[in-house]
């Protein structure tokens, strides 16, 4: 049975790398309707956020995940919290330990950063180097003894296999092989605390929950062959394995790092700007897997029927803002108006644009601001940007605009217009669009050199929606204030 976990630290809200870790997985799982799991990762105490747990699975399913067995969502492998296991990891050390393969290390944190500091300086890979190394057992015993009653607490070390092999066939990466004396010496798979470490606990659990594949980020490759030597002094099969490739940013070209403030990365921030789930999730699967043919947009139901782990990427995917604000535009236009309504509102609320609870003219205007800029909209907090101009003309004119409004044509057209203004009876649409026609009628100015004075006199912008549509929301008292200026 195939059976896929995604399995995050609590440690800060959903990552977009993260979320991109979760869709493999759970794709993967909906396409050969296997099971798709979550498990929550919290060993590490200290670094744990308060709401770490709680965004990582609101954020999920804002993005349309569910799961079959999760923390809130009881299984026949449960508990799905690692903090909640301890008494299944603890057996399970000491059968290591009982059977030579693990034994207690007493090095303090200072010794071993000596250590390491010794070796950089010798140039070497900083390495622990067993403690115990050419020790008689006498001598040994009472090293430990020593130690014991100086009051230090041991961590438990994995006895590394000397000069040997471990490999895999990578989903993504083919084969990958390290070798044994490679990887840093014996490794820690308990802390000083009594609680194990990620290597320890993740194999225990994917064995333990039967877990048939492992879908994860390429920054894990040099955790798998410990994990491997774990699953061989068990005795257990280890599952197939699937290293994602990296996420760079496509401006610098550099790993994508939570500490890159040139982009955002978590999900919580693209939603509180208004982006669409549907939107976001499909950015998210093109990072790193491509569909058969050129198209790009697909629902996520699409999205598991075509799935094919045989088409994740070997090279880095790029994160492109740009891309990704494209794809939502396609989703806004082809979004129900209502719900880009409803997102577009609580954007112009929260930017304190409009009271929390509008009067129905109000609510009637955003409407018409909302069908007016719809189309260009990338994502709806974008809306309190179209309507700044709805509140208060920007102060300042820009040098190409001013050229604009220095032609010939531009005066004239504009004192023939505050005129044709004056005598309408109703300031909409239609009447705008009547009011600009006869200015041309009268002064036999036309198409651009008409409109673009006139949209620069009154928005202060060289673009914009539709004019007639801008200007009735603007509203007759504003225009007619912005015109004026314009023309004394
Ligand atoms: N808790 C690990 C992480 O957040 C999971 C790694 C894995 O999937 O094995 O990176």
């Amino acid at each position: 049975e195939i059976r896929v976990r995604y399995a995050p630290s609590p440690t800060g809200h959903l990552h977009i790398g993260n979320a991109r870790t979760a869709l493999f997985n759970y794709l993967f799982a909906r396409h050969y309707k296997g099971k798709f799991i979550l498990r929550i990762e919290d060993t590490d105490q200290s670094r744990n956020i308060a709401d770490g747990e709680k965004s990582q699975i609101d954020n999920l399913k804002w993005l349309g995940m569910d799961w079959d067995e999760g923390p809130d969502k009881p299984g026949e492998y449960g508990p799905y919290r690692q903090s909640e296991r301890k008494d299944i990891y603890q057996p399970l050390i000491k059968q290591l330990m009982d059977e030579g393969k693990a034994y207690e290390s007493y090095m303090t944190e200072e010794e071993l950063a000596t250590q390491r500091e010794e070796q950089k300086a010798n140039g070497e890979m900083p390495h622990y180097v067993d403690e115990y190394a050419g020790l008689s057992v006498e001598q040994k015993a009472q090293k430990i003894a020593d130690a014991k009653a100086a009051g230090i607490t041991p961590v438990i070390r994995f006895k590394v296999p000397v000069n040997t092999t471990y490999a895999w066939d990578d989903v993504v990466k083919g084969n990958v092989s390290f070798d044994s004396d490679s990887i840093g010496g014996d490794f820690v798979i308990q802390k000083r605390d009594g609680m194990p470490t990620y290597n320890f606990a993740v194999v225990v659990d994917d064995h333990l929950m039967k877990i048939s594949h492992v879908f994860r980020g390429d920054d894990h490759v040099a955790n798998t062959p410990k994990q491997l030597m774990i699953y061989e002094a068990f005795g257990w099969d280890a599952p197939v394995f699937g290293h994602m490739s990296l996420i760079i940013n496509s401006e610098t070209g550099k790993k994508l790092s939570k500490r890159d403030e040139s982009v955002l990365q978590f999900i919580e921030q693209y939603r509180s700007l208004g982006y669409l789930p549907e939107a976001m999730l499909n950015f998210i699967i093109l990072l790193g897997w491509s569909p058969v043919g050129e198209s790009e947009i697909f629902s996520l139901r699409e999205f598991v029927k075509m799935y094919d782990e045989k088409r994740l990427s070997k090279s880095p995917a790029a994160f492109d803002a740009k891309k990704l604000e494209w794809i939502n535009n396609q989703y806004v236009k082809a979004a129900d108006e209502d719900r880009i309504m409803h997102s577009s509102l609580l954007q112009l609320i929260k930017a304190d644009k409009i009271a929390k609870n509008p009067s129905a003219e109000k609510v009637e205007w955003a409407r018409k601001l909302v069908n007016l800029f719809k189309r260009q909209m990338s994502y709806t907090a974008q809306i309190v940007e179209f309507a700044e101009l709805f509140f208060h003309g920007p102060d300042e004119i820009d040098e190409d605009s001013q050229k604009e409004l220095a032609a010939d044509n531009a005066l004239p057209a504009l004192k023939s217009l505050e005129k044709k203004f004056e005598e309408l009876e109703l300031f909409d649409t239609v009447n705008i669009l009547a009011a600009i026609k006869a200015v041309q009628k009268e002064t036999g100015i036309k198409g651009r050199a008409l409109w673009m004075p006139i949209r620069i006199a009154i928005t202060h912008e060289m673009h914009g929606p539709e004019l007639p549509e801008s200007l009735e929301l603007l509203g007759y008292d504003l225009s007619m204030k912005h015109l004026k200026a314009m023309i004394a």
